[in-house]
């Protein structure tokens, strides 16, 4: 029975595209009832992708014991990704693309990787680069390139302490986590110095950490690290392994305080540092903690983390946002909204009257093995054979396939089948707003429902 059952689901699963089939019945009942929904324009892509992230390896350098990369090896069967399809088949969407990103395992030990970037500087300079780095190969050439180069950068360093990396982060009975920490925060500040002697450090990299049991008691420490760094935004993600990822609560009680903690500090250091930590956080636990924080007493909380406010007090995000606009401009790159430039992808668009998440409409990310889906936080991965094979690749009519053309109408009518229930742009489930509103005064953004630009007032 599992064998028949096996058999179907691999047969629905080529004829859709999707890696996981559980939606192949409702894309039949839309492939067949659907018709007029299907020809709505808002379901269907314009043409205007502006941000994709590239999946270049699933190699690294690190071993770090909460990795998720081994979950996708068996989907993923290709390591690297070719350079054909990082040449030949991506070049249709780099002429509109304002922001190209890589990520997952270490993408700067894809052999190609220096030598596209600088391909992609002298044949699109108008794109701004970005990568997600854990900063150990992030190595002196890589340092004066993304210098040079107005790189978005982003650093998993994950501890403050050698002690906590080694005992919360590195896998243990594996050698080398001592070097990897000592180099990766040499790297660190060395790229700091780079930016520094540049008058750059509005481009300090954003900075990241899992939160699990061991790492927990150095929150405090790596947001002050953060300030320190002169980070862009800094990000927690509770450790999925200790924690269900659709759950409603923390296995761990004690995870409720540092919750608490960090909304303590988004508070507080509310228009100074961007502050992301609700991705992963139990549905039930985050409503009762935001009423807590929200009645405490501002003066109070003020005197409570007195030392952040110091290290932040020179910190705007918008005006670290408008600097970054003034360089963009002097190398002629694209401008980018405030939404565009601390959320990528993950932020809301105006289309039709309605208030939906610009991934699908605005954003791709493509896998080694040619897999693509809208955000990194989809579940289903969608194959077409045209990605990773070497023919041209139709981007105008894949992306206005039966799956994604499904996608953006459910999107629309609210649902959103394919997001993680613990996406905070997710409304079906995800009882509070998203980490930006948290961190920045709403009367400075201003969402034009018209062209879906976010604006600073000045
Ligand atoms: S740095 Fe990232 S990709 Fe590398 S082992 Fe750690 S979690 Fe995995
Ligand atoms: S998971 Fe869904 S709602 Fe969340 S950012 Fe991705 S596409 Fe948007």
């Amino acid at each position: 029975m599992m064998r028949i059952k096996n058999i179907i689901s691999k047969i629905l699963t080529r004829l859709t595209g999707f890696s996981s089939p559980y939606r192949v019945f409702e894309l039949i009942h839309y492939w067949l009832f659907g018709l007029f929904r299907q020809r709505q324009p808002e379901a269907l892509w314009d043409g205007k992708l502006s941000y994709l992230r590239m999946r270049l390896t699933s190699r690294c350098n690190c071993r770090c014991r909460f990795c998720d990369i081994g979950r996708h090896e068996h989907k993923v069967k290709i390591r690297h990704m070719s350079t054909h399809l990082m040449y030949e088949s991506c070049r249709p969407l780099y002429e509109n693309l304002k922001q190209l990103h890589f990520a997952y395992g270490e993408c700067i030990l894809h052999p190609e990787m220096y030598d596209f970037c600088k391909f992609m500087t002298q044949n699109y300079p108008q794109i701004i680069l970005g990568t997600e780095s854990n900063a150990v190969a992030f190595t002196e050439r890589w340092q004066q390139f993304a210098a040079d180069n107005l790189m978005m950068v982003h650093f998993s360093l994950n501890a403050v302490s050698c002690d906590i990396y080694l005992k919360g982060v590195w896998s243990p009975g594996i050698d080398g986590g001592e070097a990897a920490f000592r180099q990766a925060r040499q790297n660190a500040q060395d790229y700091l110095e780079f930016l520094r002697q540049r008058t750059r450090l509005c481009f300090a990299p954003s900075i990241s950490m899992v939160i699990n049991r061991d790492t927990a008691p150095e929150v405090r420490e790596f947001c002050k690290l953060a300030l320190s760094m002169k980070a862009r935004w800094c990000s927690f993600y509770f450790d999925y392994t200790e924690n269900g990822l659709a759950e409603p609560y923390f296995h761990d009680a004690a995870m409720s305080e540092v919750l608490l903690e960090l909304m303590k500090m988004q508070r507080v250091l509310k228009d100074k540092l961007l502050l992301n930590f609700r991705l992963l956080i139990p549905l039930q636990e985050a409503s009762p903690a935001q009423a807590k924080v929200n009645a405490m007493p501002e003066d109070e909380l003020r005197r409570e983390y007195d030392d952040l406010l110091q290290l932040a007090a020179e910190r705007s995000i918008i005006g670290e946002y408008r600097q970054r606009e003034w360089w963009r401009k002097k190398f002629r790159k694209h401008s980018l909204s405030i939404l565009e430039d601390l959320r990528p992808f993950r932020h809301e668009i105006h289309l039709n009257k309605q208030c939906v998440c610009a991934a699908p409409w605005r954003a791709l990310e493509i896998f080694p093995d040619g897999g693509v889906r809208s955000c990194c936080w989809m579940k289903s991965i969608y194959y077409t054979r045209a990605v990773s094979s070497r023919q041209r690749v139709n981007w105008a009519k894949m992306l206005n396939s039966l799956a994604f053309k499904y996608l953006r109408n459910e999107m629309l009518k609210g649902n959103y089948p394919e997001c993680m229930e613990c996406c905070p742009l997710n409304p079906n489930s995800h009882p509070v707003k998203t980490d930006l509103q948290y961190s920045l005064s709403d009367s400075n953004i201003i969402i034009s429902s018209t062209n879906f630009e976010a604006t600073v007032r000045s």
